[in-house]
């Protein structure tokens, strides 16, 4: 018996941005989450681990991004694995520690159109639901089409949320942040701040906290 709903943002979050936290703020309204779990990957096994910041500097960016909503919290459960990060293997932990919830993964609409090439597909949507937010230049309509002809019983199990879009994206600041381009009001100040404290995308050479 369920007795409540967990969203769960997972995302590289160098660094994290308002498209993030719209994102999961309007899934968690519209789908009456209790809560919305923020978990930073570990080493996504279809990213160039020399290119991503470390770990512990995503998590406590995400961190100062949400300290001020107490519907949303982080975990630190796939930065501190080790070895490639693998969806399927979080959300077999999650559904242990949180049996009496109901789990939604949260994406954008780019992330949701992959989702059956992730490890083990059809393992994950019988563990959760997908909430997939718009995302600008990322059309979902083909997609659920596709799903409705080649997987019809996972249908029910993909939502698709309409939010404000937000052009953000994560590669589009640290490209910024290179070259001396503003990026305030793109992500919280705080992130900004630590951005510059740590000196953050400056160079092709990732800090190492
Ligand atoms: P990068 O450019 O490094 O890939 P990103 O901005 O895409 O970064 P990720 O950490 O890759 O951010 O994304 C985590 C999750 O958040 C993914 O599901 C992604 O689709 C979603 N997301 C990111 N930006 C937005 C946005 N502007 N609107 C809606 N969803 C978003
Ligand atoms: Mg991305």
């Amino acid at each position: 018996m369920k007795i409540g709903k967990l969203g769960i943002m997972g995302g590289t979050f160098d660094p994290i941005h308002y498209g993030h936290l719209v994102a999961a703020e309007m899934a968690r309204s519209e789908f009456n989450l209790s809560k919305v779990l923020f978990i930073p990957t570990g080493i996504p096994p279809h990213k160039n681990r020399s290119d991503i910041s470390a770990g512990e500097l995503r998590l406590e960016m995400v961190k100062r991004a949400i300290q001020d909503n107490p519907d949303f919290t982080c975990s630190a459960l796939e930065i501190e694995r080790q070895g490639p990060s693998y969806t399927v293997d979080t959300l077999r932990i999650l559904s242990r520690d949180w049996p009496e919830h109901e789990l939604f993964f949260i994406t954008g609409t780019d992330a949701l159109r992959e989702i059956f090439s992730w490890r083990e597909a059809e393992e994950i949507l019988t563990l959760i639901q997908f909430i997939g937010a718009a995302r600008p230049g990322f059309d979902a309509s083909d997609f659920l089409e596709q799903v409705q002809q080649e997987h019809p019983d996972s249908l029910e199990k993909i939502h698709y949320l309409e939010v404000p879009a937000l052009a953000i994206s994560s590669t589009d600041i640290r490209y910024r942040v290179k070259h001396c381009q503003p990026i305030r009001y793109l992500l919280p100040e705080p992130v900004r701040l630590f951005i510059q404290e740590h000196n953050l995308y400056r160079s092709s050479a990732k800090s190492k906290m």
